[in-house]
């Protein structure tokens, strides 16, 4: 009984040359694949001549490039983010971003379908979670960003990744990782060490193996909370791990790897903005090597708050300064096409 095909774009290159040579093939041809793929964003063998006719033959029987169609693209009215959804294989639905910004683009990728987290602030935690993205699954996404780029008037590469779409991507981390390593393969895409950032609510097992480990990716941990009871509120998975034990794994993090960490927090008028918060926040941040990323509240239809105002995260700013903590205010891109962050979702409104 013969196998089905599997995704090439689930496959780190050691895979891919070790299963060249466990066809009988030198593994200089899979690094010639490997290229075609990224670096000419080639799929068709038909345009790789410089492969075997044989390893070819082999290939294609053995490999699929499942590249995800769009089943819809949104463009914001500035210009600057497109929104795509595209369909997975078992016909479920997940969303991508390409955000412009001054001197680079960006791709918001998602790690999952749907998330599990329950962030009450998020669309995707309202739509409940359905599955994993495979390593594929996420390559894929990264792969359609970079040939929408190269096709752009003046084509460009992909160069800065965030997973901080759909899904909590710890929760789903030993596919994440492969698809880091692809990604970051100097072979092909290339993204470099510090080219992909990672989006956690606050998975405590999977900020320690991540210390441990050695991945070439920046943390950001979404904290929203400076108590142990306002995160929970926000963010359920505080109560599995509590506020104290996700401070002393971000601690454990900064010293192993010495990276800063970027603390995510989304500005929410009357709940988490107010001068008495920001003290808050320095006070647990003072010290560390930190820098706090303040986000004015996306609308979502199951979350009733409002944005904090801009003079509000002005001042949240200034009081971070006493405490020598660095902040930026998130510029708010794609919100009128729900592109911003917390605002994904294949659910209908
Ligand atoms: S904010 Fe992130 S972790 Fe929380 S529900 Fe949304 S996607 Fe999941």
């Amino acid at each position: 009984m013969s196998s089905s095909p599997a995704n090439f774009y689930d496959l780190p290159l050691e895979e891919l040359r070790k299963l060249a040579v466990r066809w009988a093939f030198s593994p200089v041809h899979a690094a010639r694949l490997w290229r075609y793929v990224y670096l000419d964003s080639v799929t068709a063998w038909s345009r790789m001549p410089e492969l075997p006719a044989r390893f070819r033959a082999k290939a294609e029987a053995a490999l699929v490039f499942a590249l995800l169609p769009v089943a819809t693209e949104t463009r914001s009215t500035d210009g600057f983010t497109r929104k795509y959804l595209l369909a997975l294989a078992d016909h479920r639905r997940i969303e991508t971003v390409l955000m412009r910004y001054t001197g680079r683009v960006t791709a918001c990728l998602s790690s999952q379908a749907g998330c599990a987290m329950g962030c009450v602030f998020c669309a995707t935690g309202q739509m409940g979670f359905a599955r994993h993205l495979t390593a594929g699954e996420m390559v894929a996404q990264a792969v359609h960003v970079d040939r929408v780029l190269r096709g752009s008037s003046e084509p460009e590469r992909l160069r800065n990744i965030v997973l901080m779409g759909m899904g909590e991507p710890l929760h789903n981390y030993d596919a994440v990782m492969t698809a880091v390593e692809i990604l970051c393969d100097p072979a092909g895409l290339a993204l470099g060490q510090k080219k992909i950032t990672l989006s956690t609510v606050g998975i405590v097992p999977g900020i320690i193996r991540l210390a441990d480990e050695a991945r070439p990716v920046h943390l950001a941990v979404s904290l929203h909370g400076a108590t142990q009871a306002e995160r929970a509120a926000l963010v359920p998975v505080a109560k599995m791990w509590p506020l104290d034990e996700l401070m002393a794994a971000c601690r454990y993090y900064s010293t192993k790897q010495r990276r800063r960490i970027f603390y995510e927090w989304t500005l929410i008028e009357g709940r988490n903005d107010s001068a008495e918060t920001a003290h808050a926040v320095g006070r647990l941040l003072r010290g560390l090597p930190a820098q706090v990323n303040l986000i004015p509240l996306n609308p979502t239809a199951g979350y009733g708050g409002a944005p904090a105002n801009r003079e509000a995260a002005r001042h949240f700013q200034q009081i971070l300064v006493e405490y020598g903590l660095p902040s930026t205010v998130r510029q708010r891109r794609g919100v009128d096409i729900a592109a911003g962050c917390g605002q994904l979702t294949t659910s209908a409104p």
